[in-house]
C-alpha cells in the first residue's frame, strides 16, 4: 500500500510554494468548530453535509462554508497529539498499529487478498499516507468524461499547494534513487516538477523541511469558523432520501442523514431547500453509504435485506487492486529516513518510486536463532 499514492492526492502547484502559507490550523480558532459529535443537537439544519473528514471532504467544506452553512461528519478523531501521524518516521508504525475500533490507520484485505490500509481520522488517507504530491495526468482530464474547467484547475492547485505542498530536500538514497533512474534511461530529468510528466523528477511532499507531515485538515484553516461544523467520532450509517414528483418524472432527492456518535447516540442532520449531502467517504466508504441508504444493484441490497430506493447496478462495482512490486533491500550503509520523493514515470504508464525506513527487529526471546535481547536491533530498509 505504499505507493498506492497518486489515486485521490493529485490536486497541485508550479512555483508558488514561495506564497505565504495559511496559518496550521491547531490554535483555538480551528478547533473551536471541531467538536465531538456527542455535542451535535440530535437534529440540525445544514446547506450542505459533507460525510467524511478526509482528503476531499476538508477542503471542499472549507470551500462552501465560505458562503453557506456546512456539516462534516468524520468518524475518526484528531491527527494532533499522535506524533506518529505528524512525522515522516512515524508512517510505517501507523500502518502495524491498527485495531478494529479507532486506530486512525483501518487496516483492511481486499477481495483479491491484499492488505491495504484507509485513513480513519480528520484528514483521511492524508494523514497515513506518503506523502507524495503531483498535479493530474493531463489523460486524465481527456479521458474522464468531465467537462473540467482548466482554469479552476490549476486555481485549486495552487490553492491547496500554497498551503500543504513543500519541496523535498533530496538526501542519500533519493538522491541515488534520482541518478539511478537517469542511468537506467527514464528520462528526460524533469527536476522539480508536480506536473505529471514522463521521466525522472523529484515531486511535491507533504511533508515540511523537517519531517512534519500537513494534510487536508490544514486546508480548514480557510473555512470561514462561524458558518461550519466538524463533528468527530460521528459515524454516518445511512442518507434519507424522499420523493419528489414533478408533472413529469418522479426522482428521488437526498434530504439529510443519519449518524451515530460515539456513545451510541443517534443524530439526524438535515438540509435545507436547495442544500446538498455530498458523500467524501472514500473509495470504499462513500459506495458503502450508497448501498446502505439503498441505492445500488437491485439483487445485491435484497441479498442484504436492503429495501431499494433506486437501482444502479455498478454502485460498489468497478473497484481493482492498484498492483506493485516491491523490492527491499538491507543496505550495507545506513540511509536517511525517507517517503516518496523522486519517481520516474515510463511511456508505457509504470511509476518507479522508492523510500527508505529504519525499522526495529525485535527479538521474539523464544527463538532459536536469535539472541535474546529486549532491546530491538534497528536497521535501514530501502524499498523500491
Ligand atoms: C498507506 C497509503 C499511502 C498513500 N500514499 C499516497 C501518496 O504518497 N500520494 C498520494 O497522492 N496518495 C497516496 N495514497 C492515496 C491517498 O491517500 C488517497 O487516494 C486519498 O487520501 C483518498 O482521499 P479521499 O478523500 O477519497 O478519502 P479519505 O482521505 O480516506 O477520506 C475519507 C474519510 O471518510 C471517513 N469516513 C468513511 N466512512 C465514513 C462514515 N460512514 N461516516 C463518517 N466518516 C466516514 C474516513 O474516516 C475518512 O476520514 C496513499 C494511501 C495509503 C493508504
Amino acid at each position: 500500500c505504499l505507493l498506492q499514492l497518486h489515486v485521490g492526492f493529485l490536486v497541485l502547484l508550479c512555483g508558488v510554494l514561495s506564497r505565504a502559507r495559511p496559518q496550521f490550523p491547531r490554535g483555538p480558532n480551528f478547533l473551536q468548530f471541531v467538536v465531538n459529535a456527542t455535542e451535535l443537537p440530535s437534529e440540525d439544519y445544514y446547506d450542505y453535509i459533507i460525510v467524511g473528514g478526509g482528503t476531499a471532504g476538508c477542503p471542499l467544506a472549507a470551500t462552501l462554508s465560505r458562503s453557506y452553512r456546512v456539516l462534516v461528519l468524520e468518524r475518526g478523531g484528531v491527527p494532533y497529539g499522535r506524533p506518529n501521524l505528524m512525522t515522516q518516521e512515524g508512517f510505517l508504525t501507523t500502518l502495524m498499529e491498527t485495531d478494529t475500533f479507532d486506530s486512525p490507520a483501518q487496516a483492511f484485505t481486499s477481495e483479491d487478498g491484499i492488505p491495504n490500509a484507509r485513513g480513519r481520522v480528520l484528514g483521511g488517507s492524508s494523514v497515513i499516507n506518503a506523502g507524495f504530491y503531483s498535479r493530474a495526468d493531463e489523460d486524465f482530464y481527456q479521458n474522464s468524461g468531465f467537462n473540467w474547467d482548466l482554469r479552476v484547475v490549476n486555481q485549486s492547485y495552487q490553492w491547496v499547494e500554497g498551503a500543504i505542498v513543500f519541496r523535498p530536500e533530496l538526501r542519500n538514497w533519493q538522491s541515488a534513487v534520482r541518478d539511478s533512474l537517469l542511468e537506467a534511461g527514464i528520462d528526460p530529468y524533469n527536476g522539480f516538477n508536480l506536473d505529471h510528466v514522463v521521466g525522472t523528477k523529484i515531486g511535491g511532499s507533504t511533508f515540511d523541511s523537517l519531517g512534519r507531515r500537513h494534510s487536508a485538515v490544514d486546508l480548514l484553516s480557510y473555512a470561514k469558523a462561524s458558518n461550519i461544523r466538524v463533528g468527530i467520532y460521528a459515524s454516518v450509517e445511512r442518507v434519507l432520501l424522499a420523493s419528489s414528483s414533478t408533472s413529469s418524472e418522479s426522482r428521488q432527492s437526498a434530504i439529510g442523514l443519519v449518524y451515530r456518535d460515539q456513545m451510541g447516540g443517534y443524530h439526524h442532520a438535515m438540509v435545507r431547500e436547495h442544500g446538498e449531502v455530498i458523500l467524501c467517504a472514500g473509495a470504499i466508504g462513500s459506495p458503502q453509504l450508497l448501498l446502505l441508504s439503498g441505492i445500488g444493484p437491485r439483487p445485491y441490497l435484497a441479498s442484504w435485506g436492503i429495501p431499494v430506493a433506486y437501482h444502479h447496478p455498478y454502485v460498489g462495482e468497478y473497484l481493482y487492486d492498484n498492483p506493485r512490486n516491491g523490492i527491499s533491500i538491507l543496505p550495507s550503509v545506513p540511509l536517511e529516513h525517507s517517503l516518496i520523493q523522486v519517481v520516474g514515470i515510463t511511456e508505457m504508464g509504470a511509476y518507479i518510486e522508492a523510500s527508505s525506513n529504519v525499522i526495529p527487529f525485535a527479538s521474539s526471546g523464544s527463538s532459536a536463532f536469535a539472541a535474546t535481547s529486549s532491546s530491538p536491533l534497528y536497521l535501514t530498509v530501502a524499498t523500491l
